[in-house]
Order: structure tokens, then C-alpha cells, then sequence
């Protein structure tokens, strides 16, 4: 019996619009069984994809892997003109690679269910459009099942996510930590400063041992429901309601930060990759020129416009409420699926991932003012600015690596986290 699907809180919605934007922008992994099912549907016979390959190499010569190929024009081979999906058209979508069905939801593991989250990736979720996610729990649990039957195996027994390195809690405990700061993120006042508070309570937190040692009563249950109560409210008191009360970010977390958003700004595949991504070259002058932080930014997303650096320190005009909206929605859907921490985000634990996702909110709002530099309405630049960063959060493996989760817990540690979000979450009219 797979375990159920539970949904969030937060209002999200999400309908598939067909736009086909996943099928053009991804390379998808295939299993040798799901490979094997599609050779076996006789593609070979149908005039378009007669003598085309179905599959490309995937992995090095060591450890082989297939995906599904590409056009010339970066689309799946089996997207027909129509932009739907050949395979889901001609035999139903349990006939697709696992990866292509799932897309784009994120099943993350919560001990005794699963937690439904989504990919802003997709333009329905960053846009809001369809129904309620809570309606689609039906078809979340038949791939629930899927992949408790194939590479999540053994889900049940997942440990939570730890505090920090060595600091494991039950999950009810996670989850309770993971509510309380939906709860932070939903609360009113500028989206910035309501991650600053998110930051705030995390840099207590730290230094907060919640295992009872010495006699002491182990903080747990309802009791850390309690101090996190107290500590939102502290922080409503402390956190400075200006950002420009909070220092500028100082020479180390500007030199950290801007190859983060390097990573966080870039795509390597599909018709958005970036023209500074197409050679060995192109990628270590890019990766000068962030470090550098003068002069044009470096094009590492189709979409990023002849701008320069300067305009990555102007904030923009202001924040629509549609554009609070997504950005709200966008930090309370990762936070509460736990699609922040964990196996969905590296193995981070759970107060490092809190601060990536706090860094991911600086890097989209960097990126916004860079993609508003070239003329796009600021709404548009919010919306694909979230989009961007949130194809790589949790996903662009370069983001796993340890020389990241260093430099992540270097601006940690330095303070330098809220004066990032501060300085890039501003805006000319404060929202
Ligand atoms: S990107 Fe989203 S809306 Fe577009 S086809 Fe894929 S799942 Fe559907």
C-alpha cells in the first residue's frame, strides 16, 4: 500500500496548458525498462520517426545512460507538431518515462506520506493557472506508487532531514519547523523582509540545542511549536521593517553571492540555453566576468537581455500584488513540500536549506532587475526571474557540489544573508 499524498496549505494552483515549454527545455532520463517499452511501440513504422533515433547517450562511457533524443531544434523527438506527446497520444501517459509524467510536480518523502509540491519551472505554476493543486491529489498517488515501486523504494523508512549535521529530530518536528515558516512567509509587510524574518529565526535556531541535555526538558512536539511561536514574534519586533536600515552587503557576500547567481541564472539545454554556455570558453569568461561584477552580464539564459551589472544593483519600481503573490506562493509551496532540504535539495539540512531558498529569493530578485533592464515589464521579469532560478534550485547539480554549500554557509555565517535579501528583495516603492 503506497502512502497517501498529503496537500499544503497554501493555495496553489496548476493546470497542464500544453505550451510544451517541458518538452523543449529538458533532456529526460530513461530507465532500461522504459526504454525498452518504447522500443517496443514500433515507432520505426511511423512516417515521422522512421530511421530517427530514439534515444541519445546520457552518461559517460563508464556508466552508460540513455535519454529520450532530441530534435535539432532541442524538442523530444516524440513532440508532434501539434505540441502534444506522441507516446501519451498513442498509448496513454503509463506509457511515457516516469520523469515525463510526474513533471512538473516534486513528490517529496515526509515519513508517513508524501508531500505534493511543484516546479515554478512550468508557466502554469509560476502563473497560477488550473485548479487547486489539492485536486490533483489522485493523479499524485498513482505516481506516488510508481516510484515507491521503482527508484523510492524504501521511502518509508527515510530518516527526516537533520536540524543540522548530526541534529536529527522526528519528522514531526521538521514539518512543524516547515509550517512555521510558511507561516512567516505568509504574514504581511514586503516579501523581503518577511525572508529576513525567515533568517532571523534560523540564525537562533542554530544555536538552539533542542535534543534535552542536562537534565533539560528535550524542546519537541507542542513545546517547539511554542518557542517557534515566540521566536516569529520576536522577530516581528527585532527585523528592521526598512531595508534600508540593513547594511549593504559587504565585499564578501557580494563575491559569494554573484557566481551563486551565476548558477542560479543559467541554462545549459534546450532552445533558452544561454550563449555563453555553448563552449568550455564561453562558461570560464562568463564565470571571470561574475566574479569580476562590471561590465555586461554575461548571457547565461537566452532570455538575459544586453544589460549590465549596474542594472542588477537598481531596484525595481515596485511590486504588483500579483508579483507578491508568486513570490509568496513560490517560497511557501518549496518550503512546506520540503522540496527545500533533504534528498529534494541535496542532502541539505534543514536550516542550510531554508538559507539557500533565502539566497534563491535574492538570486530571482537580482535576476529580475537584470531581465527588467531590457525592457520587460517588471511583472514579466518577476515571473520568468522565478521560473529561471527555480529550474536550477534543487536541480542544477553544480548547486550540490560542496564548494556551494560552502560558500552558501559562508554567507550564513558572515551575516551577510539578510543584507542580500535586503539589498536585492528592495524595491523604489518598498513592497
Ligand atoms: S511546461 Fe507545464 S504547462 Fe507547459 S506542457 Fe509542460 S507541464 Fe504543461
Amino acid at each position: 500500500m503506497p502512502l497517501p499524498v498529503r496537500p499544503l496549505t497554501v493555495l496553489q494552483n496548476w493546470d497542464c496548458q500544453s505550451c510544451s515549454a517541458c518538452c523543449r527545455q529538458y533532456h529526460v532520463s530513461v530507465t532500461p525498462e522504459e526504454r525498452a517499452r518504447i522500443e517496443a511501440q514500433g515507432w520505426e513504422k511511423h512516417p515521422d520517426l522512421a530511421g530517427v533515433p530514439l534515444f541519445a547517450r546520457a552518461g559517460g562511457w563508464l556508466s552508460p545512460a540513455w535519454r529520450l533524443n532530441s530534435r535539432a531544434d532541442g524538442a523530444c523527438v516524440f513532440l508532434g507538431p501539434d505540441n502534444r506527446c506522441r507516446i501519451h497520444d498513442t498509448f496513454g501517459s503509463a506509457a511515457k518515462p516516469l520523469a515525463c509524467r510526474i513533471y512538473p510536480y516534486a513528490l517529496v518523502p515526509a515519513g508517513d506520506h508524501w508531500k505534493l509540491g511543484l516546479r515554478f519551472a512550468c508557466p502554469s505554476a509560476a502563473e497560477d493557472r488550473g485548479r487547486p493543486l489539492a485536486e490533483h491529489l489522485a493523479e499524485a498517488r498513482e505516481y506516488a506508487a510508481a516510484l515507491e515501486a521503482g527508484p523510492a523504494a524504501g521511502v518509508a523508512a527515510a530518516a527526516p532531514p537533520p536540524l543540522r549535521k548530526g541534529d536529527a529530530v522526528p519528522w514531526g518536528d521538521v514539518l512543524r519547523i516547515a509550517t512555521a515558516v510558511s507561516g512567516l512567509l505568509a504574514g504581511g509587510g514586503s516579501v523581503e523582509r518577511r525572508w529576513r524574518k525567515v533568517l532571523y529565526v534560523v540564525g537562533l535556531m542554530r544555536h538552539t540545542t533542542l535534543a534535552g541535555a542536562g537534565g533539560m526538558k528535550a524542546v519537541t512536539g507542542d513545546l517547539l511549536g511554542k518557542m517557534l511561536r515566540g521566536l516569529a514574534e520576536t522577530a516581528e519586533a527585532e527585523v528592521p521593517a526598512d531595508p534600508a536600515e540593513v547594511p549593504r552587503p559587504g565585499w564578501v557576500g557580494r563575491m559569494v553571492f554573484r557566481p551563486l547567481a551565476a548558477l542560479y541564472a543559467r541554462k545549459d539545454t534546450g532552445p533558452d540555453r544561454g550563449a555563453a554556455q555553448r563552449s568550455a570558453a564561453g562558461r570560464l569568461l562568463s564565470a571571470v566576468r561574475f566574479a569580476r561584477g562590471s561590465g555586461r552580464v554575461p548571457k547565461t539564459h537566452a532570455a538575459i537581455p544586453d544589460a549590465t551589472f549596474a542594472a542588477g544593483e537598481t531596484p525595481l519600481p515596485g511590486l504588483s500584488d500579483a508579483a507578491v503573490s508568486l513570490l509568496t506562493r513560490w517560497g511557501r509551496v518549496k518550503v512546506e513540500s520540503g522540496q527545500f532540504c533533504g534528498p529534494a535539495n541535496f542532502g541539505l539540512p534543514v536550516w542550510d536549506g531554508l538559507e539557500a531558498l533565502a539566497a534563491a529569493f535574492a538570486a530571482a530578485m537580482w535576476l529580475a532587475r537584470v531581465l527588467a533592464a531590457g525592457g520587460r515589464p517588471a511583472d514579466e521579469a518577476v515571473t520568468l526571474a522565478v521560473r529561471i532560478v527555480d529550474d536550477n534550485f534543487g536541480f542544477n547539480k553544480l548547486l550540490g557540489r560542496s564548494r556551494q554549500k560552502f560558500a552558501l554557509r559562508l554567507l550564513g555565517s558572515k551575516g551577510e544573508l539578510p543584507k542580500l535579501v535586503a539589498w536585492y528583495g528592495r524595491t523604489g516603492q518598498g513592497k
